[in-house]
């Protein structure tokens, strides 16, 4: 159902979104652009009209993972035009409105902040279900900016082994709490390397602490993703619709549907 919300978000006529989800991780490099673009594409093959807000405006990597690299949204009066996925998916982007996409992304706060308002109320997104929101790295005030901006009704979590998981998944579950946002769960990724002779799962960072942490929280696990240099590659050439695996992060597109 939906969240009543306690503040009122800007709209426009041409949007009709139902449900917000932001992907949110405590630091960057840990894959919360691909599960994000992967919770995308299987809610898309799942049979939903979805969007991606690319909200990490200085580190936008969502459009070269769908192919759109060198593309440019178009303007309709004042309304931006998301850019569209061979799967169908509408993505927006600071890469795609860029003139040189190369070009590093110096904004200073208040522009990115403008970006990501507009990303939202000067966007014509059409009818969607589902709205995911590419979340700027880490707990910053840019992450405060876009649950300020937008309607956002739940959070997932991205960690990997690595880090410092208890830390970064309670500052993330702080500001869900702050922001009164629900956290749909957590999802680890890079958690092991699968022999490809054996099949047998290797988790080369140590046992991992999730289920530990996620007990801590009382927060669902949403399912751990394995290291594998396919699926970077394909990330890479722009083909992650096509090349994730039917079963991926199944328990996280339940629990988007479960919203
Ligand atoms: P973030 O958005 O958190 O900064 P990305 O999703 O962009 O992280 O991932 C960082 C890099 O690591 C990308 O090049 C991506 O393709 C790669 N990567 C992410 N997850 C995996 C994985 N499970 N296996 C292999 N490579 C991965
Ligand atoms: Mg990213």
């Amino acid at each position: 159902g939906g969240k009543t919300a306690p503040q009122e978000f800007e709209e426009n006529a041409l949007s009709e979104v139902k449900h917000v989800i932001a992907v949110l991780s405590g630091k960057g490099g840990v894959g919360k652009s691909l599960v994000c673009g992967g919770i995308a594409t299987q809610l898309t093959r799942a049979g939903y009209k979805v969007g991606i807000l690319d909200a990490d405006i200085t580190g936008p990597s969502i459009p070269k993972m769908f192919g759109l690299s060198g593309r440019h949204a178009h303007a309709l009066g004042k309304l931006l035009l998301p850019e569209v996925t061979e799967s169908g998916i509408h993505v927006m982007s600071s890469n795609l409105v860029l003139q040189n996409e190369t070009d590093p992304v110096l904004w200073r706060g208040p522009v990115i902040a403008g970006a990501i308002r507009q990303f939202w109320s000067e966007t014509s997104w059409g009818p969607l279900d589902y709205l995911l929101v590419d979340m700027p790295p880490g707990t910053s005030d840019v992450a405060l900016t876009v649950f300020q901006s937008l309607p956002v009704e739940g959070i997932v979590i991205v960690t990997s082994p690595q880090d410092l998981v208890s830390m970064i998944v309670a500052k993330a579950v702080n500001m869900a709490q702050k922001m009164d946002v629900p956290v749909l769960g957590v999802v680890e990724n890079m958690s092991y390397i699968e022999c490809p002779d054996c099949g047998k799962k290797i988790e080369v960072f140590g046992k991992s602490k999730l289920d530990e942490v996620a007990a801590q929280y009382s927060l669902d696990v949403l399912g751990r993703l394995p290291i594998d240099p396919a699926l970077a590659a394909a990330c890479d050439a722009g083909k992650i619709e096509e090349s994730l695996p039917a079963e991926f992060l199944s328990q996280a597109l339940a629990a988007c549907e479960a919203v």
